[in-house]
């Protein structure tokens, strides 16, 4: 019989004295071992038996895993432990990255945003994230350590499915780090949720956009879309059209209307997929405009 209220089954909390433990030990222990963070998707996951893992890997206390610096000429290098609402009252993040914050903002409530971060949000694989579309056109890259030492992975080809992305046993994310876009740029977020008090996206568009003189249009955007796909979304003819077109409406509306035709959402209790598809061209171009406005000025 189903129980309602099913509690977290019993687990061994791991907390390696480096790096290089906690790797050989996810390593070893391959699917019944897992690294966490904040944990809001981890227990929540385990509590109703969707994952059944013997061990948690707690990293959050290693070196740099709490840090964020700046550098002009490198950008943003954030520690993977970063929660959510530092990174919104960061002051190197709003006054470089501040879609970030922005998108982080959308996420649940404070007291979730207390423990989520944003590289769980990202390695948690769903194509619902709030924040991965944010990190997606800022270009984020990932540090990993492994037991065959360390590498970076971009987010293009990082997801490969819900709740599936490239990660290995053994594989842990020390921090994310973002160049800066070409300036001026400009971003934003439209998130769709059933409710203003926090809930998944049923829709979630993000949008960046700069000056660009190689550009036919005078302007490059970078788009991504959550919840309409098995992967978050970058719908590239959208952006094709709008770097090769003189933008006005009717462009903006064209390239809402390929990002629409780019998506394959499902229809479930947050919203059908007919919905979903006509929301996705509503809120591009609500999103490109926001932009497009945003430049102008
Ligand atoms: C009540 C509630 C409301 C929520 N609302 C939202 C919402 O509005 N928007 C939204 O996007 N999400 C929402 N979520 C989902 C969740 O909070 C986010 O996905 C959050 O960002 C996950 O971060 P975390 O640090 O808690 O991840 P964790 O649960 O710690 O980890 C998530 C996954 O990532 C892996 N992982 C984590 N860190 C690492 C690492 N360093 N290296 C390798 N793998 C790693 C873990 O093994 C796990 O598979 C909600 C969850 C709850 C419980």
């Amino acid at each position: 019989m189903h129980n309602p209220t099913p509690g977290l089954p019993a687990f061994d909390y791991i907390k390696p004295a480096s790096l290089r433990e906690a790797s050989q030990f996810l390593m070893a222990h391959g699917d019944t071992a897992r690294p966490f963070m904040g944990g809001t998707d981890t227990f929540v996951r385990m509590r109703d038996g969707f994952w059944r893992e013997k061990h948690l890997v707690d990293v959050k206390h290693l070196d740099g895993m709490n840090t964020i610096a700046f550098d002009p000429e490198i950008g943003l290098t954030m520690g993977a432990a970063v929660n959510m609402n530092r990174v919104i009252a960061s002051p190197e993040v709003n006054a470089h990255y501040p879609l970030l914050a922005q998108a982080a903002g959308t996420v649940a409530s404070y007291q979730l945003r207390s423990r989520a971060t944003i590289v769980g949000n990202i390695c948690n694989g769903s194509p619902a994230g709030d924040t991965t579309g944010a990190c997606i056109v800022l270009q984020g890259l990932l540090h990993i350590h492994s037991v065959d030492g360390t590498r970076t992975e971009s987010l293009d080809n990082f997801f490969l499915g819900p709740g599936k992305t490239v990660l290995q046993p053994g594989d842990i994310v020390t921090a994310i780090s973002f160049p800066l876009p070409p300036q001026p740029w400009t971003g934003c977020y439209i998130k769709l949720g059933r409710n203003a008090l926090g809930d998944l996206a049923i829709v979630g568009v993000t949008a960046l956009g700069y000056p660009d003189a190689t550009a036919t249009s005078g302007y490059r955007f970078r788009l991504a879309l959550a919840s309409v796909a098995p992967i978050p979304l970058r719908p590239v003819a959208a952006e094709t059209i709008l770097a090769e077109n003189s933008i006005d409406e009717n462009i903006i509306a064209a390239a809402a209307q390929a990002a629409m035709d780019a998506v394959t959402p499902i229809s479930d209790t947050r919203g059908s997929a007919r919905y979903r598809k006509m929301m996705v061209r509503n809120l591009t171009r609500q999103a490109v405009i926001d932009v497009w406005q945003k430049i102008g000025d």
